[in-house]
């Protein structure tokens, strides 16, 4: 089986597309979804029509629960929250009771699907170092976790030589190893590649890998621009930051 694996397209349609029609080539069966369609970008609707028709494996992120107030926005940052509110005045209604119907966690065969921690998905907690995996690790059963939210692909790996932490963008999969793999952000990289991020898996090859792909990032910042979002949503999509 063929899985591709996507997440945080945050309203980025231009970024949408341009990951879908490369996937398009993948002879993809599956496709998996580890959440935040909606917030920060211009096109909340169509992220949310597209993903919806492609598969019925997405996990919530913290800004689609923000958008239907299935979750506290006290500790966004200010653009964030503004973001949150403005996509919450945009989102269909139908759109909404979809967002309102992605359940934290799903778990495929031997892989998990959380956006923020397996320890505690509804506090939004970030995995961004060998300490914070560590803790994770115990709260899965399986061989994979797949995480998101941090925008930043990388990978830790728990075999007999311990706890690795690995930022190559194709990482083997292990019978006597464990693993936390984020696949990055397809709408708003934050790890200074600008270019859309998503993962695929392979299970006949044993193997996962981190791809980018160029999109019409100035498009993206038009639509945000034009919509009366936060200038820095769009300048930021330049810079992968
Ligand atoms: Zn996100």
């Amino acid at each position: 089986m063929r899985y591709a694996l996507i997440s945080d397209i945050h309203g980025n349609l231009q970024a949408l597309r341009a990951v879908l029609k490369t996937l398009e080539n993948c002879q993809i069966d599956q496709y998996l979804c580890l959440g935040d369609v909606v917030g920060y970008g211009a096109n909340p609707n169509e992220c949310v029509r597209l993903v919806r028709n492609l598969t019925d494996k997405t996990v919530a992120g913290n800004h689609d629960y923000a958008a239907v107030e299935l979750t506290d926005i006290s500790n966004f940052n200010p653009h964030a929250s503004e973001a949150v509110r403005w996509t919450a005045r945009h989102l269909s209604e139908e759109n909404k009771q979809y967002l309102k119907t992605l359940p934290l966690w799903l778990k495929m065969g031997s892989s998990n699907l959380v956006h923020s921690t397996p320890q505690r998905p509804e506090l939004w907690d970030y995995i961004l170092s060998p300490y914070d995996a560590l803790t994770a690790f115990s709260y899965f059963e399986g061989d994979i976790c797949f995480v998101a939210h941090s925008h930043r692909p990388m990978t830790f790996i728990q075999g007999p030589g311990g706890l690795l932490w690995d930022f190559s963008d194709r990482i083997q999969i292990l019978s006597d190893s464990r693993y936390i793999i984020n696949t990055g952000s397809i709408g708003q990289p934050r790890d200074r590649d600008p270019r859309a991020c998503f993962a695929l898996l392979d299970t006949e090859t044993s193997e996962v890998r981190i791809q980018r792909v160029e999109y019409d990032i100035s498009g993206a910042q038009a639509a945000i621009r034009a919509a009366g979002l936060p200038e820095i949503l769009a300048d930021r999509l330049q810079y992968g930051e």
